[in-house]
């Protein structure tokens, strides 16, 4: 599965990051996905389920934030967003558009940690 390789290294990052932190969990990490990143978000959150057991990341939020797909119109002279996938074109002036400005981003854009202090042990 595809989804599961993603998410497998997204984990590995946040893990390596939390490592400067002792004892830091993960709470929620938010991803920002472009919309042609030909990922399915459930398929995403199910592999988080089980890619962060055992990991300070368990039991944490996956939050998945799509991007729309952004391209360049050039009879515009600017930047619109694309409503469908299945037609590239400018929703201004309705030329096919092929410059991608937006929509195949796959990145961490936060994690939120949550310490061990104040549990007791
Ligand atoms: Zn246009």
């Amino acid at each position: 599965m595809h989804e599961l390789s993603i998410v497998s290294s997204i984990v590995e990052s946040v893990t390596e990051k939390l490592a400067s932190y002792p004892g830091a969990r993960g709470k929620e990490v938010r991803l920002r996905v472009g919309a042609l990143a030909s990922v399915i978000e459930d398929s995403l959150q199910f592999c988080y389920g089980f890619a962060t057991e055992g990991t300070p990341l368990a039991g944490s939020a996956l939050v998945v934030k799509v991007l729309p797909v952004r391209m360049l119109c050039r009879s515009c002279a600017k930047e619109v967003e694309i409503a469908s996938l299945q037609s590239f074109r400018c929703p201004i002036c309705g030329e096919p558009v092929s410059d991608l400005r937006q929509g195949r981003e796959l990145e961490i854009e936060s994690i939120e940690i949550e310490d061990e202090v104040g549990e007791m042990v």
